[in-house]
């Protein structure tokens, strides 16, 4: 590598009152004692997109304890942990021109903060200081040469920490907690569950557009009906007490506002460890557990709903059904099936978010209109099929039918936010004697004769879908993946609308997905399926990390990773998605 420029502060002293163009000329890499400086990209003008500048600090000099930066996950962990050290260091500075970005209160892999074996380093989108478009010279050096330095010394440097916290503790804790989790959620694997949530959890958050938890003395603490209560001892000595769903299908039932969504966006969020405090820390999902929602006007590319929609009056083949507009039933079916395509193992459904019709069809409706003049198998005959076919689980809100009491393995219930097991009640009513193990019950039978359509099981499995080569490769040759806030990404000329898409946590991970599609674009050849190379880029990103989604080998800009189920959706609604025949 070239020696390091010299002398950054003169030169900016230099640029003062010259128009804004001459920014460019400080591209580089500077030298602060142990803190490197690179200025990667110069924004054109004071409006363009903030310059991209990185802050490095080598491993030796940084001095960090090794257990805690070495393994993956914990690195994980550390870099979060230093995001928001180095937020709380820029707002004392109360220095807005220099962005880190924000996270929220999950925990997870970011490009802003790289924890790698040579070293630690941050990422930053800078806006270069200007009054109308002439360079403020003196300001620049402020934030290019003192802050920025500054900010690397007080978050890279181990003992810049000694003054206020010692021994680490705070950090220490923040990677136990995140081994903890990773270590719960190991453990729901192995012991066949979907879901869980410990004892004194606080579910509900702050209000509608805050992801804060509620203070606690508004809030009722979660605690477990004793049948579903379940204790595990974690190898760093911790032991919690929580409320397990085991794989299966389980109904939540309850008044209305008694707490049901709230517990069912909780297990959503649960694929993502917390930061402490959060209320969800406890609150461990199967990763692959997948939201699905009625989605009316979607567009759907070949999606194999016909488990669920047959028989379509226009004649059209629901073994690959391609709309511009789907309709509040087809759209639900065909998140359903891609969910199961990208490798979903959980269902979380809330009727609230539900078409009624994919849902239910009740005793009368059945008696009145033939099954063989009714497109759509209701999901409650899907569900068990589902299960024993697929390994696919479920858990669904449902307060305002007891259809789904014949196929569930579990029925709780929340009476103001306190959840009980009512499976027996709920049994008693459908006149269902019991259930003979999780994964099979005797709803399997449904006590319905005019029950399940047809034979469920091949229908379950489609084929693989497999775009063209040149499906996600728009006209225009500038990058063409973009994201706009968190629920929507520009592609080429036409955007992808992923406002049902409720998983996402921030517009940083749509950033991440939106990188995806780009490197989808290269793997798409005309012979890979969705599945295969949503596969490949999970694999990509679990050895190269997050940085690799991106061509650039400085700064990546500010991604957040996402899962491949968030990846797979915002590709299924791309609109000129096209498959081959
Ligand atoms: P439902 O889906 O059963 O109609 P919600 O989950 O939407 O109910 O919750 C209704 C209201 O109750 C929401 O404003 C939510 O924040 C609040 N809430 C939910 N759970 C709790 C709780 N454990 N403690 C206090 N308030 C809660
Ligand atoms: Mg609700």
């Amino acid at each position: 590598m070239n020696s390091p420029r010299t002398n950054l502060a003169a030169t900016l002293r230099d640029l003062d009152g010259r128009s804004y163009g001459n920014f460019k000329q400080i591209r580089g890499r500077y030298q602060f004692g142990p803190v490197q400086l690179f200025i990667d990209r110069v924004q054109v003008d004071p409006f363009a997109s903030p310059s991209k500048v990185r802050v490095r600090v080598d491993r030796a000099d940084a001095g960090f304890p090794a257990d805690l930066t070495t393994d993956r996950q914990d690195r994980v962990a550390a870099a979060d942990y230093l995001l928001r050290a180095g937020n709380a260091v820029l707002s004392k500075l109360d220095q807005r021109a220099i962005i880190l970005g924000h996270p929220g209160q999950e925990v997870l892999e970011r490009s802003n903060i790289l924890i790698d074996d040579s070293g630690f380093e941050a990422r930053l989108l800078v806006n270069l200081p200007a009054r109308g478009r002439r360079i403020l010279g003196h300001q620049a050096a402020d934030v290019l040469t003192r802050d920025l330095p500054g900010l690397a010394r007080r978050i890279f440097l181990f003992e810049e920490w000694a003054d206020a916290d010692p021994s680490a503790q705070g950090l220490h804790d923040h990677v136990q907690l995140h081994r903890d989790q990773l270590e719960l959620r190991n453990h729901l694997g192995e012991a066949d569950l979907v879901g869980f949530v410990g004892n004194g959890a606080i579910l509900p958050r702050r209000s509608g557009d805050s992801d804060r938890p509620m203070p606690a003395a508004e809030a009722v603490a979660f605690a477990s009906p004793p049948e579903l209560a379940h204790t595990v001892t974690l190898s760093s000595g911790r032991r919690l007490t929580g409320m397990a769903i085991p794989r299966g299908v389980t109904v939540i039932v309850g008044g209305g506002y008694h707490g049901k969504s709230t517990i069912l966006r909780a297990l959503e969020r649960g694929v993502y460890p917390h930061i402490a405090g959060d209320g969800r820390e406890w609150v461990i999902t199967d990763p692959s557990a997948t939201s699905i929602r009625a989605e009316d006007g979607r567009a759907v590319t070949g999606d194999d709903i016909s488990p669920f929609i047959n028989n379509l009056p226009s004649g059209t083949d629901t073994r690959s059904f391609t709309t511009t507009n789907a309709s509040g039933s087809t759209s639900q079916a065909a998140n359903l099936v891609e969910a199961v395509e990208a490798g979903a193992r959980s269902l979380l459904i809330d009727e609230d978010t539900s078409a009624t019709n994919f849902m239910i069809r009740d005793q009368r409706m059945r008696a009145l209109i033939p099954a063989d003049r009714e497109p759509i198998t209701p999901f409650v005959d899907r569900i068990r099929p589902l299960l024993t076919g697929r390994g696919v689980s479920t858990v669904l809100v449902a307060g305002g039918s007891s259809a789904f009491f014949e196929v569930a393995d579990h029925v709780i219930a929340l009476d103001a936010y306190v959840p009980r097991d009512v499976t027996a009640q709920a049994r008693d009513l459908v006149g269902v004697p019991e259930v003979t193990s999780a994964g099979d019950s005797a709803a399997t039978q449904p006590a319905d004769p005019t029950g399940p359509a047809g034979p469920a099981g091949p229908a379950l499995t489609p084929g693989p879908r497999t775009p063209t080569a040149k499906a996600l490769r728009p006209a225009s040759k500038t990058k063409s993946a973009r994201a706009k806030g968190i629920d929507r990404i520009q592609f080429g000329k036409s955007f992808i609308d992923l406002v049902a898409v409720s998983q996402l946590v921030d517009a940083q991970q749509t950033s991440g997905v939106a990188e995806a599609l780009e490197y989808l674009a290269e793997i798409f050849d005309g012979r890979t399926s969705v599945a295969e190379a949503v596969d490949e880029i999970e694999g990509m990103l679990d050895t190269q990390g997050i940085d690799g989604l991106t061509g650039h080998r400085d700064h990546p800009g500010h991604l957040t990773r996402p899962r491949p189920q968030e990846i797979a959706a915002a590709l299924n609604r791309y609109r000129e998605l096209r498959l081959v025949e």
